[in-house]
């Protein structure tokens, strides 16, 4: 076949379009972009993916994205450590947090229980979130997955799993749209769908 580019660049396009929504034009615009960078800034783009990489891992508690030992919120003592949000991703974290409302602590799944995507719940953070709870000390576990048929299906699935272990589990009352996702829900939309939720 008759390349058109170094090997170098072609190889470079092809590992952006492996990136998510990313699509062989716009690797190849990303590919181009980097080569007229200056030296120093290609380098400080191949240190940031390194450094990410070498640095960032699971809390050991709430599975939540960190750099410390334990995350953040983990770390911090003034949240109640007894009310555990379940989410689906560490960017569901963030948009609980926009809303300013919640002192309680997360659990990161990171995913929701998916047949058609051969995902099952071994694939996700479930283990963890049952022996945090079986350790005591939790009162109430809110499901704040996304309402949308999977994320209500893994909400359902928890909520049995949790049910003998003596623990409150409630739901957000979602003012948010079925089939929406939680990333995308403004603050005022996420308080009241916290302040509203019920036990299930
Ligand atoms: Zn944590």
């Amino acid at each position: 076949m008759l390349r058109y580019f170094p090997a170098a660049l072609e190889r470079l396009t092809e590992e952006f379009a492996k990136l998510p929504g990313i699509g062989g034009k716009t690797a190849q615009r990303l590919a181009f972009h980097v080569l007229s960078l200056p030296q120093e800034e290609a380098e400080a783009f191949a240190q940031a993916i390194l450094e990410a990489k070498r640095t960032v891992h699971t809390c050991p508690v709430c599975q939540n994205l960190t750099d410390g030992e334990l995350c953040a919120i983990c770390d911090d003592e003034r949240r109640d450590h007894s009310v555990i949000c379940v989410v689906a991703e560490p960017r569901d974290v963030i948009a609980m947090e926009r809303a300013r409302e919640y002192d309680g602590v997360y659990h990161v799944l990171h995913g929701v229980i998916s047949p058609l995507n051969h995902v099952g719940p071994d694939d996700i953070r479930i283990r963890e979130l049952l022996a945090r709870v079986a350790q005591g000390n939790v009162r109430e576990v809110i499901m704040a997955t996304n309402p949308d048929t999977e994320g209500e299906a893994t909400a359902m699935y928890l909520s049995r799993l949790l049910r003998p272990m003596e623990v409150k589990v409630t739901r957000l009352a979602y003012g948010i749209p079925v089939g929406s996702q939680l990333e995308y829900a403004d603050e005022v939309t996420l308080l009241r769908a916290l302040e509203g939720r019920r036990e299930i």
